[in-house]
């Protein structure tokens, strides 16, 4: 089946075609993402409001650039993907709506896409894995381990009781005064800085739990800008590197003991982590998550940077995997501002095919 995936939760337009075969394997058609960098580069983060504005002026033309790279016409689509939550509502609502209007021009089912389910399945689509897998989720609005049981199941095993860790980059980027987006940023300044010269605090690393708390650190890391004020770039380069390596300790420990805790509760299982989400995308991070799983003899998944952060195609293979379980939303289906992925009701029967 051929499915359209609209994507409009955040800051990226984004629409694409994805084809699952009946072996469940699935084929990226086209992928087209449009970033509303400009948009909000003068307010040093996203503006709710400009970037619902911004996805009503581009959806159209990035739905009809998206079928164009994929060859096919509007028809030739077997279900309509959109994600509905969580998000910024205004530009959740701009891509649902489009995602109603277009099921119902072309009369073919719609699917109602948790955006974190998205983020969750990419590793079926680009790696295949098979259920249940441990995933680890860092993107901008979450940071969480999470068991993947089956499409909507979802078990949470721990995450942050405060930042989420790319919220915890963009925050950093923005008070060394790096720009946006500030993972990325962060990463560049980093490559020339000193990642030793700094000791930021590990917090809650001692506590005996799967949890994360990035904000005091965040903090640290502001009073140590503030004392050495005015900074040289020298000193940003080294705030950001000891900064990166701090949240590159916090997370390979944490995720140690998440591997240990899944050989421990589910010891027929293969001993795989797989990671989620648009922080994954950072080098030092899936450096040092590769030498643990090494150390540990897990493997790790990570998918291609382009699917770790927000895409079209992550929504429409969601869509897809929820579509072959047979799967389908009324019109009537909610935006959601908030969306747990273990809210009861998102598991799909396999029998309802
Ligand atoms: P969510 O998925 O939780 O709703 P989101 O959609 O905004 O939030 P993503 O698009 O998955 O989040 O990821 C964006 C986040 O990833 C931003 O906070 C960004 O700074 C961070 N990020 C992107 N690239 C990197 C990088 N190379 N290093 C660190 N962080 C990065
Ligand atoms: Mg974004
Ligand atoms: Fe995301």
């Amino acid at each position: 089946v051929l499915i359209l995936g609209i994507e409009t939760s955040c800051d990226e337009t984004a629409a694409s075609v994805v084809l699952r075969d009946q072996s469940g394997q699935g084929t990226i058609r086209s992928n087209v993402v449009r970033s509303q960098l400009d948009e909000h580069a003068a307010f040093g983060g996203v503006v709710p409001e400009l970037a619902a504005r911004a996805h009503v002026e581009w959806l159209d033309h990035i739905i009809a650039q998206a079928m164009r790279e994929a060859d096919i016409a509007l028809t030739d689509i077997d279900a309509v993907a959109a994600t509905a939550g969580p998000g910024l509502i205004g530009g959740v609502l701009v891509g649902l709506t489009t995602g109603k209007a277009l099921a119902a021009a072309l009369d073919k089912p719609l699917i109602a896409v948790n955006h974190l389910e998205g983020h969750a399945l990419t590793a079926r689509l680009t790696n295949g894995v098979a259920f249940p897998y441990l995933m680890l989720l860092v993107s901008g609005g979450h940071s969480q381990f999470v068991l993947v049981r089956g499409v909507g199941d979802y078990q949470r095993w721990g995450g942050t009781i405060d930042d989420a860790l790319g919220e915890a980059f963009d925050k950093v980027a923005k008070l060394l005064s790096l720009g946006s987006p500030g993972g990325p940023a962060v990463e560049r300044a980093a490559r020339s800085g000193d990642p030793k010269r700094f000791r930021f605090p590990r917090p809650l690393l001692r506590e005996d739990r799967l949890d994360f708390s990035f904000s005091g650190l965040k903090t640290a890391v502001r009073l140590q800008a503030e004392a050495l004020a005015p900074l040289s770039e020298q000193d940003v380069a080294d705030i950001a590197a000891s900064f990166q390596d701090t949240v590159a300790a916090i997370v390979e420990t944490r995720s140690r003991q998440a591997l240990e805790q899944l050989a421990r509760d589910y010891p027929g299982l293969p001993q795989r982590l797989v990671v989620a989400g648009g922080v994954a995308a950072n080098r030092r991070l899936a450096t040092a998550l590769e030498t643990m799983c090494a150390a540990a003899g897990a493997e790790l998944v990570v998918p291609p940077i382009a699917l770790c952060t927000d895409n079209g195609a992550m929504i429409a293979w969601a869509g897809a995997e929820r579509f072959a379980l047979g799967a389908r939303d009324g019109f009537d289906v909610a935006a959601r501002p908030r969306w747990p992925l273990d809210t009861p009701g998102m598991k799909v029967d396999d029998d309802a095919a």
